[in-house]
């Protein structure tokens, strides 16, 4: 089917190429990226020649599922600097992931690559709605995190005035909101609940909030929250994904005229599905892991980087670049829960379909004898909280609880709450699991 731009003027050409345009393009940039981290990067070269493979094999674009795949161990094993392409003098910037799963990894930038990632965060901008002359409220934490600086030059990129936040002090934020009346929003989206939450606490309703669109990122968040945050701050709610070791936010963006998924930027990302057991490259619409080349990068170039993201890839749609689908999770972030997995953002789902019911749980995994148990903790909303008896809080917890056994097929215990009694994370991603069960050796 072919796709329909809804403003084509507004798009860089290559946003509304054809698919043998991007390919071709892709192809080129492919063929450099994959010589240039060969030729530079020592543990990456000795990977390829350990699996007998070289840069010239690379001929088309199905031969990269020859070449070896990178993964956070080679990043881990190689801390800080063993897989840079450049030397540290050509470095224009570090950046570090957020550590969510273990020790940080560190990633540099040329002046090249900043350049880049400032238009492509741009690019995403500007698929969310935002134009140029917007203010943007930057609530995505500064510093080591990629989200802070990333959202910041993006923002200054696409012409928009920056109000440099960061995370934390939600007071102020709320503050500043009513004060400068920004268009948008960055923020990860929990935390935009929590600001939310002020907003109500201080009786402002979503119309009095100038914020037209946010853009959310930095964690998963599936449709219920989608719509629990857009009725909360009055406006779209917006996916943007990306990682550090690929770049940092801006690798996929949604547009705001479908609202299907994050568009992948394809004419710098190439991105692969595969089967996480076996690595075998799984066709487009079929879940997997997502696994990216970088195509333009200087100084941390990535070549089948294993992003343990679980996804599928989708067609174009708004754009003439492939979607992803909603990361359902992060193959660590999964909980077996006697023999079923569950993922967080499954609970939120069931959590969200009551109205009744707020966007900020908490997961309790504990262990009884050989038996891993669940509690799902969750808090009724603001506008209800203090006003239900102990008989209609149990009704709501006993519906959960049949939801999540129905249809994800685990037993739990439900606790709900009255509103604001499970702790808020006030800068960084939200810690929704508590993994009580004694380590294993
Ligand atoms: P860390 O790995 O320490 O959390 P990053 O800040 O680089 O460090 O996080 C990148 C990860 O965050 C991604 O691999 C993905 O799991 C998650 N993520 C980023 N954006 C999104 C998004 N829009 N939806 C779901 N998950 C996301």
């Amino acid at each position: 089917m072919p796709v329909k731009f809804s403003r084509p003027e507004e798009l860089e050409p290559i946003e509304r190429a054809s698919r043998d345009e991007i390919s071709a393009l892709q192809l080129q940039r492919l063929q450099w990226s994959v010589r240039h981290t060969y030729d530079n990067v020592a543990p990456y070269r000795k990977k390829c020649e350990e699996q007998g493979v070289h840069p010239d094999d690379l001929k088309t674009l199905a031969d990269l599922a020859k070449f070896p795949f990178t993964t956070k161990y080679d990043l881990r094993d190689n801390y800080p600097f063993g897989l840079l392409a450049v030397p540290r003098q050509r470095l224009a910037r570090l950046h570090a992931s957020s550590g969510t799963t273990g020790k940080p990894v560190v990633v540099g930038y040329t002046l090249q690559d900043l350049d880049h990632w400032a238009n492509l965060v741009a690019r995403s901008l500007r698929a969310a709605g935002v134009r140029a002359g917007d203010m943007v409220h930057n609530a995505y934490g500064y510093g080591m995190f990629t989200g802070g600086l990333g959202a910041h030059y993006g923002i200054e990129r696409a012409g928009c005035v920056v109000v440099p936040m960061s995370g934390g002090q939600t007071e102020k934020q709320v503050q500043q909101i009513m004060d400068f009346k920004p268009d948008a929003i960055m923020v990860t989206p929990s935390y935009s609940l929590v600001i939310a939450e002020e907003f109500e606490r201080l009786g402002i309703k979503p119309e009095e909030i100038s914020l037209k669109v946010g853009i959310f990122g930095a964690e998963p968040w599936g449709e219920g929250m989608r719509g629990e945050i857009e009725a909360k701050l009055g406006i779209d709610a917006i996916d943007i994904y990306g990682l550090t070791e690929v770049m940092g936010p801006g690798v996929a963006n949604e547009c705001i005229e479908t609202k299907d998924g994050p568009v992948i930027w394809e004419d710098h990302f190439y991105p692969e599905i595969i089967d996480p057991e076996t690595g075998e490259v799984l066709p487009d619409g079929e879940e997997g892991e997502l696994v990216f080349t970088s195509l333009t990068k200087e100084a941390f170039p990535v070549i089948r980087y294993r992003t343990r993201d679980l996804t599928r890839l989708l067609p174009p749609t708004a754009r003439a670049f492939r979607r992803m689908g909603k990361i359902t999770g992060r193959s660590d972030d999964m909980l077996i829960i006697r023999g079923v997995n569950v993922f967080p953002t499954q609970i939120e789902e069931q959590i969200l379909r009551d109205k009744r019911l707020a966007g900020n749980y908490q997961i309790v995994v504990t262990r009884d004898g050989h038996l891993d148990n669940l509690e799902v903790r969750c808090e009724v909303q603001h506008e209800i909280s203090g006003k239900l008896g102990p008989a209609e809080i149990q009704t709501i917890g006993k519906e959960l609880q049949q939801r999540i056994k129905t249809i994800i097929g685990v037993s739990t215990r439900v606790t709900v709450m009255e509103f604001d009694s499970i702790p808020r994370t006030q800068v960084g991603k939200a810690r929704r699991v508590l993994d009580e069960r004694p380590k294993q050796n």
